[in-house]
């Protein structure tokens, strides 16, 4: 049984009056049906991993560098994540893979590297509008999947999150038909790849508009195992009925 998890990625938004979104949060789900996981920016992740402590929401990182340590003026390792008391990163959003120019292989370097470190890693693929009216979005989602996920993955350090790039902030979803093709396509790639043990173990996350009027059809598409959401994770208020909605699914 692969356990729900929903995930906030607050991205370069938040200064300190954002660590009160936690708290409510935290209020609001003392004991959640699922997990819960709050991407907040590297600035506040150890006053965030304090205001959660010893509750239920799991604080990650955005990012982190595929070295463990050195000259990278400006970055973070995977190690310094698992110190200040971070558990999970989002490696590969298409944010970074398009603004900072990251290749499938960087992600995976970083995952790999981060895997090791500890920490569980949320992989994100995504095909552009361009890739899907050309019907290349199963090409795209399958090479980003091979190149991006390293061998030392299991289901408890690698989550996968689709992520249409003409989804995310746009207010557009794909159709629950789009969704549960590539989470299916997803699905049987890391069967095939790590047999059926791990493969029916990793969960999948859909991303891209997720809000609380869409969040209960996206939910009980198949292998939909919870969501990646932006913009709706960044006030509890929004956040709140999303979780129950995964709750219920
Ligand atoms: C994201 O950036 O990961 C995302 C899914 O954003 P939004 O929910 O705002 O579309």
């Amino acid at each position: 049984m692969r356990r729900k998890l929903a995930a906030g990625n607050w991205k370069m938004n938040g200064t300190s009056a954002a660590l009160g979104e936690l708290a409510a949060l935290q209020d609001a789900h003392p004991d959640p049906g699922v997990d819960l996981l709050i991407c907040p920016p590297a600035t506040l992740l150890s006053a965030a991993v304090q205001e959660t402590h010893n509750g239920p929401v799991m604080i990650g990182g955005q990012d982190c560098h595929e070295k463990t340590d050195g000259a990278h003026t400006g970055d973070i390792s995977a190690a310094m994540l698992r110190d200040v008391g971070a558990r999970a990163v989002i490696l590969g959003h298409s944010e970074r893979r398009a603004g900072h120019h990251e290749t499938s292989e960087d992600v995976r370097a970083k995952a790999r590297t981060a895997q090791a470190a500890g920490l569980m890693t949320v992989i994100c693929l995504g095909e552009s509008l361009l890739q899907r009216e050309a019907t290349n979005t199963l090409d795209i989602i399958g090479a980003q999947l091979s190149l991006s996920v390293p061998d030392s993955s299991t289901g408890e350090n690698l989550v996968v999150a689709y992520e249409p790039i003409w989804a995310i902030g746009s207010g557009l979803t794909p159709t629950p038909d789009q969704i549960g093709e590539v989470h299916d396509f997803m699905r049987d790639r890391l069967e095939q790849r790590f047999g059926p043990g791990v493969g029916r173990s990793v969960r999948l996350l859909y991303g891209g508009s997720v809000k609380p009027d869409n969040a209960a059809e996206i939910f009980a598409i198949s292998n939909v195992d919870g969501a990646l959401v932006g913009g709706a994770s960044l006030k509890a208020s929004d956040f709140d009925p999303i979780i129950r909605a995964l709750e219920q699914a």
